[in-house]
């Protein structure tokens, strides 16, 4: 395997490596091993560099989709956006329904999601979004390993399981994607209108 150094040392090289990953991420270097010389200020660097060398679609898949969802559990784990009093979201305060956004959800439990949806975990409502500064999808530059046509399955794979969501990922079908979502639309739309208080 060829070997590709590339030196991370300022704004500027973060943001030309960054651009670049579009083409470090195709066939053209299957055979490439990447080693990013840094100084430890761009805290994804690693990871992206850990991405870029799993040759393996699954590998990578996994990896950059696990990074994602433990970076924004980390970041959520001492912040209460939602605010949830008596299981009420800061949005049902006023209103019949409970359980906020995963209502109805056939993994919401009492201990919380039973599994890790990464679109889940990047959704907030205006409320929340409007008051703090949350982790968005630009933010989580890794996800750029992953094949362009992922991008809209990341935004919208919804109340699926994080195994269901890797698939989509992996299938990497937008024609899939969107007739498997409207098959659960039915089921969403049951959801949404579920768990009432009365
Ligand atoms: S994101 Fe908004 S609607 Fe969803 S649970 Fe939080 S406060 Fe409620
Ligand atoms: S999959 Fe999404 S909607 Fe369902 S419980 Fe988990 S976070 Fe909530």
């Amino acid at each position: 395997m060829k070997s590709k150094i590339i030196t991370v040392k300022s704004v500027d090289d973060y943001n030309k490596f960054i651009k670049k990953i579009k083409y470090y991420k195709t066939f053209l270097y299957r055979n490439t091993k990447f080693k990013i010389e840094q100084n430890k200020i761009f805290k994804d660097i690693e990871s992206i560099e850990k991405a870029l060398n799993l040759k393996k679609k699954k590998e990578r898949t996994e990896y950059v989709y696990s990074y994602c969802c433990d970076y924004i559990d980390n970041y959520c784990k001492d912040k209460d956006f939602c605010k949830f009093k008596d299981n009420k979201c800061l949005n049902q305060y006023h209103n019949n329904y409970i359980n906020g956004c995963c209502r109805g959800c056939r993994f919401q439990s009492k201990s919380g999601c039973k599994t890790s949806n990464l679109t889940c975990k990047l959704f907030y409502c205006s409320s929340v979004k409007d008051n703090n500064k949350i982790v968005e999808y630009k933010d989580l530059k890794i996800i750029r390993c992953l094949p362009l046509r992922n991008r809209p399955i990341i935004k919208h794979d919804f109340f699926v399981s994080r195994e269901e969501m890797l698939n989509d990922l992996y299938l990497n079908s937008i024609i899939i994607f969107v007739i498997k979502t409207l098959f659960r639309l039915r089921y969403i739309k049951k959801m949404v209108n579920s768990n009432k208080t009365s």
